[in-house]
């Protein structure tokens, strides 16, 4: 669960069903079968949902979205050393 996001640069795309699917499963908390909260997109169809994850357009946005919540959102208490 850890490394995850591990691999710099996520710039790969998820080729086919299997690996849409998976994505999905390990990114619950921003996409999901018929909603992707990074685009706000509302996926209405498998196919949707299959093409969707698949673009370029998708894998820009969420790029901006790791650069943006880089360490926010990924349960790790990091904010440790509080400046007062
Ligand atoms: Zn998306």
């Amino acid at each position: 669960m850890a490394d995850a996001f591990g691999s710099c640069g996520t710039a790969e795309l998820p080729v086919g069903k299997e690996a849409v699917n998976r994505l999905i499963k390990e990114n619950k908390h921003i996409f999901s079968d018929s909603q992707c909260k990074v685009c706000s997109a509302v996926l209405i169809s498998e196919s949707q949902k299959l093409a969707h994850y698949q673009s370029r357009k998708h894998a820009n946005k969420y790029r901006r979205y790791m650069e943006i919540h880089q360490g926010e959102d990924f349960g790790l208490p990091k904010k440790l050393k509080t400046v007062s």
